[in-house]
């Protein structure tokens, strides 16, 4: 029996553990220290743009921060895409705040610009004032419309909050994603593209926007001999020990980009001519996806089978994969929030799967998945 191939394993560069033994021996075994300097300016080395980084302790404290240094409080109205992992929403209600969800368009399968006008219209229609922020999300790696949606953002005077936490290395018109924003959020979880073993990042434009995330990221400590507080703060900074990680992670960052598009282009050849499997992709030349994940569309009426027969036929052969995020508009505990709906995000939620891609999916396991999946594609219903 082969070993299990899994979504996106971690995979170590060999020299994360020479940037840790560096942290114990000099004792800096602490939230700060030259290993999270280092990686934050390599970060913002990565990203381009003169943007800044604050290195966090998740993706999610990422965004909630963001929140945070946009002002989001009680009573305020977030725009956040609905087809997403939880985390970019939830912190919208840790700050007393309502996400309000928007529907995807088909291409990227992220928030749909013109249904985010819509949304924003009608929240200022029905409450005399504007949403206080707006969370795309560049899902799988896939850059949303970024442009797009930023200039209707722009048309409002909303700030944007990109979650770009599974979009480490994507571009859109050559720019990455997480720089378009106002702010930027990065997950460094154990499956994203690279690990700090648990971790994150907030993108600000500038060293004043920088020293505002730092203040609230360390329990927001006014300048005064004794701890004197006038604002509630957080305790989110990123370990020197994690950021030794990510240091040694940022050595492989390239190559790990690389192989996921290697994987992608694999499946894609594989996947050519199957009838009722599409595997998503690029939608034109201005994307440029880190493919993540590679995701399918299973469509029955054609390949007579459905992405629950695939994912059952698949764990068996000793593969994991994943069906699509579960809308945010359809989840229980938002089920009163408000939302604007195309239907886009509820039907890929039924029809998708997401392959494995990681650094450690080898082409035999690509070529071991996409013949499973082959095989349970039937000649088409009539
Ligand atoms: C992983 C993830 C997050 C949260 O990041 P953590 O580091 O796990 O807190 C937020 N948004 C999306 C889309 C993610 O995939």
């Amino acid at each position: 029996m082969d070993k299990r191939v899994y979504l996106c394993l971690a995979h170590m560069s060999g020299r994360e553990q020479d940037f840790i033994r560096e942290a114990f021996d000099t004792n800096w075994v602490v939230p700060l220290g030259p290993n999270v300097n280092a990686f934050e300016e390599e970060l913002g080395a990565f990203l381009g743009g003169g943007k800044r980084v604050v290195a966090l302790s998740a993706g999610t404290a990422a965004i909630h921060l963001g929140l945070v240094l946009l002002g989001v409080g009680p009573g305020d109205e977030v725009i956040c895409q609905s087809f997403t992992f939880c985390a970019s929403a939830n912190p919208a209600v840790y700050l007393g705040a309502t996400p309000v969800f928007v529907d995807s368009e088909p291409r990227s399968w992220n928030m749909d610009p013109e249904l985010l006008e819509e949304a924003i219209r009608d929240r200022i229609a029905r409450r005399g004032r504007k949403p206080k922020a707006i969370i795309p999300v560049h899902l799988y790696g896939m850059p949303a419309d970024i442009d797009a949606i930023c200039r209707v953002a722009e048309r409002y005077g909303i700030p944007v909050l990109e979650d770009a936490a599974e979009a480490l290395g994507s571009e859109f018109e050559g720019r990455k994603c997480g720089t378009f924003g106002a702010l930027g959020a990065l997950s460094f979880n154990g499956n994203k593209m690279i690990t700090t073993s648990g971790g994150g990042a907030l993108i600000v434009p500038d060293d004043e926007t920088r020293r505002r995330a730092m203040f609230f990221a360390t329990q927001a400590r006014e300048p005064f001999p004794y701890y004197q507080h006038e604002q509630i703060g957080y305790n989110y900074r990123m370990s020197n020990i994690c950021a030794g990680i990510g240091r040694g992670q940022m050595t492989v960052l390239d190559a790990h980009i690389a192989h996921h598009r290697r994987v992608h282009a694999r499946y894609a050849a594989a996947f050519a001519g199957v009838p009722g499997i599409t595997l998503a992709d690029n939608p034109d030349s201005r994307w440029n996806s880190n493919f993540w994940l590679c995701t399918i569309l299973v469509d029955p009426a054609v390949s007579g089978t459905t992405c629950e027969e695939l994912r059952l036929r698949l764990d068996a052969e000793g593969v994991e994969t994943r069906p699509l995020w579960k809308p945010m508009h359809l989840q229980p505990v938002y089920a009163g929030n408000p939302c604007y709906v195309n239907g886009t995000a509820e039907r890929l939620f039924g029809r998708g799967l997401c392959l494995p891609a990681g650094p450690m999916v080898t082409d035999g396991d690509v070529d071991r998945i996409a013949a499973c999946i082959r095989a349970c594609v039937k000649s088409p219903v009539a």
